[in-house]
């Protein structure tokens, strides 16, 4: 049976990259119905955190990335690293040194493996020094406490990021004097900017938390990670995890190349956001309208749904729709201050919304196709092109040169709001 692992360290948050060797994993396991088990490597006591861990944990739930057994870490496993040690030296393939635990490196072998990504790979152990096992401070070197762990869950295919190919031969090394069988590797390319160059805070955020903050959507943030490295085929972009479970063969990441982009992270997430129902994205939307201050209980769920079903094909993030629709939550909302001084500051402008004010005001029917009705009227009476009294007003009623069309946004904020903002920009 497949048994694979993700290893994070607990010193910061889940990093893309590795919230995209999680997924692998996991794809991996589910593919074959195997087991995805979480290994917590806090050997660096001083660097670890709980609030890290925790922070990992729930961003890898947030992504629907659940793992199988309980968790092992190896902050407990002092004891077994160092009799792994101990015995090594008894068996005369390690030594001490002070406090610390080494092992041998015989020269002039050469270590060989396939690769499930890169195929063939070796290394001549010439380049590779004795190794460090036990530090002398007691704490584990990542190399030996990888292995011994990997053994001990009987881990049969790692997968993990290109940083770690030259740990790979080191590891190798530890098998064969563990007398225990390698499983198979696969390392992926790591992630890059646009720019070719390794991923990092000038990039945009790194934390998958850092996403979620920003009104990206669990499902988009998956569906991109999967493009990193691996493609469905058939130029397709748009896919579940469900479906890339199915699908999925580790032999197609050859040769793909994994650069982050935010644009298509975006756009993703807009697709994303397009087609999921009102209903579903309602408590999401709630929660960043809260987070952002907003006063979720001025609009009923009825109002909500419908001003999320005009914003939803126009935010690409839902932090995007608290910011496009924040003129519903409240009377102080964002203005564009440019659009102001074009469209509301004249005595025209005034006396345009004045009149159209007084108009919608005498009319019993606020629906979207009266207000354009009305709109259209005043026009040909007044002589006036139609934009030239829906600029000021769009400005007038959300301080917003750009949005949902103007007659449909108009009957969802209702009348009272509406004469109430005309009557305050035409003043
Ligand atoms: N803790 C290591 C890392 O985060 C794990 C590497 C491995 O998968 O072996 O890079």
């Amino acid at each position: 049976m497949v048994r694979v692992r993700f290893a994070p360290s607990p010193t910061g948050y889940l990093h893309i990259g590795s919230a995209r060797t999680a997924l692998f994993n996991w794809l991996y396991a589910r593919h074959d119905n195997g087991a995805f088990i979480l290994r917590i490597e806090d050997t660096d006591r001083a660097r670890s955190e709980k609030r890290f861990l925790e922070e990992i944990l729930s961003s890898l739930k947030w992504l629907g990335l659940d793992w199988d057994e309980e968790p092992i870490y190896q902050s407990k496993r002092f004891e077994v690293y160092r009799k792994a040690a101990e015995d090594l030296v008894k068996a005369g393939k390690a030594y001490r040194e002070g406090e610390a635990y080494i092992f041998k490196v015989e020269k002039g072998r050469t270590i060989e493996f396939e690769d499930m990504i890169h195929g063939k790979v070796s290394f001549n152990t010439d380049e590779i020094k004795d190794q460090v096992m036990i530090k002398s401070d007691g704490s584990p070197a990542y190399n030996f406490c990888c292995v011994i762990d990997d053994v001990f869950l009987k881990i049969t295919h790692i997968i993990r990021g290109d940083d770690h190919l030259s740990n790979t031969p080191k590891q190798i090394l530890f098998y064969e004097a563990l007398g225990a069988n390698p499983p198979h590797f696969g390392h992926m390319p790591l992630i890059m900017g646009m720019d070719g160059a390794k991923l990092s805070k000038r990039h945009g955020g790194v934390a998958v938390e850092e996403y979620k903050k920003d009104g990206f959507l669990p499902e988009a943030m998956v569906n991109y990670l999967l493009l990193l490295g691996w493609s469905p085929g058939e130029n397709r972009e748009v896919i579940s995890l469900k479906e890339a479970v199915k699908i999925f063969d580790i032999k197609d990441m050859k040769g793909v190349q994994a650069k982050f982009d935010i644009q298509k992270l975006t756009w993703l997430n807009g697709e994303y956001i397009v087609s999921k129902p009102e209903r579903e994205l309602l408590p999401l939307i709630k929660e960043k309208l809260t987070a952002a201050g907003k006063d979720v209980n001025r609009v009923n769920d009825d109002k909500l749904l419908k001003i999320i079903g005009l914003y939803k094909v126009r935010a690409k993030t839902l932090s995007e729709f608290v910011s496009m629709a924040d003129y519903f939550f409240s009377d102080d909302y964002a203005v564009d201050e440019k659009g102001v001084e074009k469209y509301l500051n004249s005595a025209s402008s005034k006396d345009i919304l004045r009149e159209f004010g007084d108009r919608i005001g005498n009319t019993e029917d606020f629906s979207a196709g009266n207000l354009e009705k009305e709109c259209r009227r005043m026009a040909e009476e007044k002589k006036l092109k139609a934009s030239q009294i829906i600029h000021p007003t769009r400005v007038a009623l959300s301080g917003k040169t750009a949005g949902a069309g103007l007659f449909e946004m108009m009957e969802v904020l209702g009348k009272e709001t509406v004469l109430k903002r005309l009557r305050k920009a035409s003043s």
